[in-house]
């Protein structure tokens, strides 16, 4: 899109922004360095470059050292091209040009209440002005519900039996934020740890520099909280309504059988400013709580599936729920990720307008969008493409 102009500024949502691992103790940094071989050995990390030296970890991450003596043992790895990029920015984009260039109509403020079968070919979604509380509707032949916690809620209205079992369980995501400008602009780097042992994947603590609105800014976290609500703006009623006869034995299942998150959960939200503070000091040692403060930044919502063993089993991943025509798909996952959305949208594609992947028109277009696409990635075509995406994304 930058290359035909549809884009003008790339930098208005991709910056580059090393990516770090970073841990502490021996064993730890033996894991670090076995990771870094195997991974140098592959032609897609081949400039990965991994040291257990404090004057190198100096360079790569300053505020990190502040403090540190030679003989604490921690180890680090870095791949200098890593980026940051600002999904936000980007999205408003993408919507303007589907309205200018394509004539797409689009709708904002608008709450989706229900999405009921019309005809045989079509779907009458149910909305309404969030502002003006005016109601409309709208016929569809095909609906993609990408509602992020609001999915599940809405997935439950629609008739189709794949929709069976699912239930959803609310985490809050919450960051300690820098408000001291001097320290954000110390820090130019992704820098993460390990997650503790038991832990949840998405619990991986991270010093992360971020650029909002065009503004260097530095985050620590995430740290988990609870609210009943399924989006950040929801009802505290969320949690309630999404509890039917359908989905109950996979609820209990999840919980009986998921004890140790339960207690993660449990610390998690029990613990204090003070507390936080500790975690973010075990990265920026001589960090300061007036510096800092907390906010939340998203809701989860954990996907809890029909287990045939246990009754239910909590999904850490993305599941993609369709019906068995594909004219209704929905996205669930705690944190799909914005950087996996790609890979999402293709996978709702193949299952919502196969006619677009099967067709050689089809597959000509996608394999000019996505080059890899369906394509066995060799070190010349990696190549080839990372270094044309760097020079058009000018990195
Ligand atoms: C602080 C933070 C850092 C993150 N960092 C990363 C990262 O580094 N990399 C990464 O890949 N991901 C990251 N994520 C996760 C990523 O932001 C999410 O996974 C992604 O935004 C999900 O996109 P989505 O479109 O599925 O859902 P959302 O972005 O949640 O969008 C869903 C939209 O649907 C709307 N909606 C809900 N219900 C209805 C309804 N009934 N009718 C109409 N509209 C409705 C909501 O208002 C919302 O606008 C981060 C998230 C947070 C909070």
């Amino acid at each position: 899109m930058v290359n035909e102009g549809l884009i003008k500024d790339p930098k208005s949502f991709i910056t580059p922004v090393p990516h770090h691992s970073w841990v502490k103790g021996k064993e730890n940094s033996d894991y670090l360095e076995n990771r870094y071989k195997a991974l140098k050995e592959h032609f897609m990390f081949d400039t990965i470059e991994f040291t257990r030296e404090i004057a190198k970890m100096k360079e790569w991450f300053p505020l990190m050292m502040h403090g540190r003596t030679e003989d604490e043992v921690m180890a680090g790895s870095r791949i200098d091209r890593g980026t940051e990029m600002n999904y936000g920015s980007l999205t408003e984009q993408l919507y303007a040009i589907l309205e200018k260039e394509y004539n797409t109509k689009i709708l904002f403020n608008t709450e989706v209440e229900d999405i009921d079968p019309d005809t045989d070919i079509e779907w009458l979604l149910k909305m309404q002005d969030r502002k003006t509380g005016k109601k409309a509707t709208v016929d569809a032949e095909h609906v993609f519900i990408g509602a992020g916690g609001g999915s599940l809620l809405l997935l439950q209205k629609v008739e189709i039996e794949e929709k069976d079992g699912y239930g959803g369980f609310p985490v809050s995501g919450e960051w300690l934020v820098c408000k001291n400008r001097d320290i954000i602009e110390q820090h130019n780097a992704k820098v993460y740890s390990k997650a503790g042992v038991g832990d949840p994947p998405m619990s991986v603590p991270h010093l992360d520099t971020r650029y909002i609105n065009g503004k260097r800014e530095l985050l620590f976290g995430p740290f988990a909280g609870f609210s009943p609500k399924f989006l950040k703006e929801g009802s505290f009623l969320d949690l309630l309504n999404s509890i039917h006869l359908d989905n109950i034995p996979s609820m209990w299942g999840v919980f009986w059988h998921n004890l140790p998150l339960t207690k993660y959960l449990i610390e998690q939200v029990a613990m204090s400013f003070d507390d936080r503070m500790d975690s973010l000091r075990q990265f920026v040692k001589d960090a300061k709580n007036e510096d800092w403060e907390i906010l939340v930044a998203g809701q989860r919502v954990q996907t809890i599936k029909k287990d045939e063993f246990e009754g239910g089993s909590l999904e850490f991943g993305t599941q993609l729920v369709s019906s068995k025509d594909g004219r209704v798909t929905c996205l669930l996952g705690a944190s799909p990720g914005a950087s996996t959305s790609v890979k999402i949208m293709l996978d709702v594609l193949e299952k919502a307008f196969p006619e677009l992947t099967s067709t050689e028109k089809g597959k000509q277009q996608l394999a000019k969008m996505v080059p890899f696409y369906k394509k066995e990635v060799t070190k010349d075509l990696f190549d080839q493409e990372l270094s044309r995406v760097t020079e058009i994304l000018e990195l």
